[in-house]
């Protein structure tokens, strides 16, 4: 069975002791591409150099709103021009991560606000899917979505909104990215909202190094870990892992326009 990670963080330090150990275990496991996410100007040379080396490796370049103090002006046009230069290279396959996060009270809403729409406008301009990090904030990537209406849509990572917030994603063109969260018995709300979720809709994903599941607590999460974690979700859902899985990997490739 096939797995595609739409989002993991495999360039982060976390993996510097062994990432070649587990981009074998994820090949070994089935986990046959993955979405590595760009964050700040800083880590995308990276990305890109790993994404090169293993053909398993897409990479997708954005500035993430948990990051604020280390954005500038011109980061923005260092994202446009990144983009152009890739324009067209199947290796880069999104804008992200980026999206809006109110989890601190202090924020600059404003500032994050502005930071987003200028990559959602990219995203149109460059007919890219965008990988949405939302904290906290349905409501105003939702306005905003409407008014940018990206033609490619995109993912929401590690969805944990309502039915009514699927529900709106869902006619903008948007995936839900779900993940280990899932995995933990205490997240009841979480697991009966993804119990109902059209399955039309779902996408597979990490957040590794971060967003450990259940059964491997307070540990580095990894990649390799995403057919565990699959197999726990199908089973929310009263889905067999393998139905689950190929619906999961059907969409994940419709929506980067890979060849399943
Ligand atoms: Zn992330």
């Amino acid at each position: 069975m096939p797995y595609i990670d739409t989002h993991t963080h495999l360039d982060f330090a976390a993996f510097d002791p062994d990432r070649d150990q587990v981009l074998s275990d994820c090949a070994r496991l089935g986990v046959e591409r993955l979405v590595v996410l760009g964050v700040t100007r800083s880590n995308w040379q990276a990305v890109w150099q790993m994404c090169k080396q293993h053909t398993s490796l897409y990479a997708a370049f954005g500035l993430h709103p948990m990051f604020m103090a280390e954005h500038a002006a011109e980061h923005v046009t260092a994202l446009q021009q990144c983009l152009a230069e890739r324009l067209g290279d199947a290796r880069c396959c999104a804008v992200g991560e980026f999206g809006l996060d109110y989890w601190h009270k202090g924020t600059d809403r404003a500032a994050q606000q502005q930071l987003f729409e200028a990559q959602l406008q990219l995203a149109v301009e460059y007919q890219l899917p965008s990988l949405l990090h939302v904290r906290k904030a349905h409501a105003d990537v939702i306005a905003t979505l409407k008014r940018y209406r990206p033609a490619r849509g995109g993912i929401i990572h590690a969805f944990s909104g309502s039915s009514e917030e699927a529900r709106e994603y869902h006619k903008l063109g948007f995936k839900l990215g779900l993940g280990g969260a899932a995995t933990w018995p205490q997240a009841t709300r979480l697991r009966q909202t993804i119990a109902q979720l059209p399955g039309e809709q779902l996408v597979l994903e990490t957040d590794s190094p971060d967003m450990a599941p259940a059964f491997h607590a307070h540990q580095r999460n990894s990649p390799a870990l995403l057919p565990q974690i699959a197999a726990q979700l199908a089973a929310l859902r009263g889905e067999s892992v393998a139905q689950f899985s190929a619906r999961c990997w059907q969409n994940s490739c419709e929506l980067f326009q890979w060849s399943a």
